[in-house]
């Protein structure tokens, strides 16, 4: 048989995207199997796996570590939620801090650095941009996965025409399906990603939490960045909490949950369990649609000139300067919205809402100390990391 020149360029095609195919599989097969090694603090008492309240999702993808720290002395409870959108990623590494440093005086405090574990497994699709960040620690750098915001098609799909929330019947846009903070108070049968909310819910219920922290990243342009977002039963917590922030650390804007906007924890939980539910945002320039390119610099030093010009124009609702910086509260001057500055936020802004609501409610009193903002403000987050390597085995787990 003879080969024509056509027959060759196809056949050179052909191994050519097959050599991009593998080049790229490699790349998705990286991401979706990457795992943190974590290092828990002395007040851990147990590990248990988001499925312990709902095993239906036991060996799905939206099952996820639970850390727990019981300080044994009878107080109240609290849980804190990272990466529910793990495209937000300050909100797990704020989650790792506080596991690797927390000393629970009483109480009990329950955390999950990534609630909705699918969603970590792949980068957010149609944009392209990098799958890690690394931050600088005592012993050496630690690289974290950044992650999409909705839980991976390849677990749940196809999306519907329309997603109607359950059980308020709202209507939101088709992709939320995926989206674990839209789909709260979840259903116990339902889609993959309403059966993690359920299962939250179910924690939730079961354990007694008497405060829900469902940790966030806001893009700049997004109104409710640097806020705290809490269900009307909760809006003293939040309200107290974000002046004294604002009085002393870092600008903290305070709004009450919506009653009619459903599918988000800051309304279901609330209306579905007993707890507080506050929701909190950091600004995370990374995800804003003006921004340039999507670099691990970005994610880790905000900076972009291109929400500077939109900041200049009072386009976006938070504080934000690239060239002199923006002078906070207590002093230290930020440019741009780096790592360290988010993370800080979320430490400082979760130790607060704790605080008040024992103000507020001595019976549901939680006692804790972990870093908060000038401290890493101070040293960096990679500083509160200890090096896995070194660690008692017992106190590191994959994440
Ligand atoms: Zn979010």
């Amino acid at each position: 048989m003879k080969i024509g020149k056509i027959e060759i360029s196809k056949i050179i095609i052909i191994v050519l995207v097959a050599i991009l195919g593998i080049m790229a599989s490699y790349e998705f097969l990286e991401l979706r199997f990457y795992r943190e090694d974590v290092v828990v603090s002395d007040s851990f008492t147990e590990e248990k796996m988001l499925s312990d309240w709902l095993p239906s999702i036991k060996n799905t993808a939206v099952d996820a570590p639970v850390y727990i720290f019981d300080s044994g002395v009878p107080g109240g409870s609290v849980l804190i939620c990272g990466g529910i959108h793990p495209y937000e990623p300050a909100t797990t590494l704020a989650a790792y801090v506080i596991m690797n440093n927390i000393n629970v005086e009483k109480g009990k405090v329950f955390i999950i650095p990534r609630t909705n574990m699918s969603a970590a497994t792949l980068g957010m699709l149609g944009n392209a941009y990098p799958k890690f960040f690394t931050i600088e620690t005592e012993w050496g750098e630690k690289k974290i996965r950044i992650g999409d915001r909705a839980t991976n098609p390849l677990h749940q799909w196809p999306d519907p025409f329309v997603y109607v929330n359950y059980p308020s019947g709202q209507n939101l846009a088709y992709t939320d399906i995926r989206n674990m903070n839209r789909t709260f108070p979840g259903k116990e049968d339902g889609s993959l990603t309403e059966r993690g909310s359920y299962a939250l819910m179910e924690l939730t219920r079961k354990e007694n939490i008497d405060l829900y922290i469902d940790l966030h990243e806001a893009s700049l342009m997004y109104p409710v960045v640097s806020t705290y977002v809490a269900h009307q039963d909760a809006q003293d917590i939040a309200m107290m909490a974000s002046m004294v922030l604002s009085a002393s650390e870092f600008p903290m804007k305070c709004e009450v949950s919506p009653s009619n906007l459903h599918g988000l924890t800051h309304r279901e939980v609330g209306d579905y369990s007993d707890a507080y539910a506050v929701l909190m945002e950091t600004p995370e320039p990374f995800i804003d649609r003006v921004a340039g390119r999507m670099t691990e610099e970005l994610m880790t030093d905000g900076i972009d000139e291109f929400i500077q010009t939109a900041a200049e124009n009072d386009l976006i609702y938070c504080n934000y300067d690239i060239n002199e910086g923006i002078t906070m509260p207590s002093g230290y001057v930020v440019k741009g919205a780096p790592m360290d500055y988010r993370v800080g936020r979320h430490l400082s802004a979760t130790r607060e809402v704790i605080t008040w609501m024992g103000q507020f409610d001595p019976a549901k009193e939680v006692i804790v100390t972990f870093p908060g903002f000038i401290d890493v403000m101070d040293n960096g987050s990679g500083f509160y990391l200890s090096d896995p390597e070194e660690a008692d085995e017992s106190k590191v787990f994959k994440n």
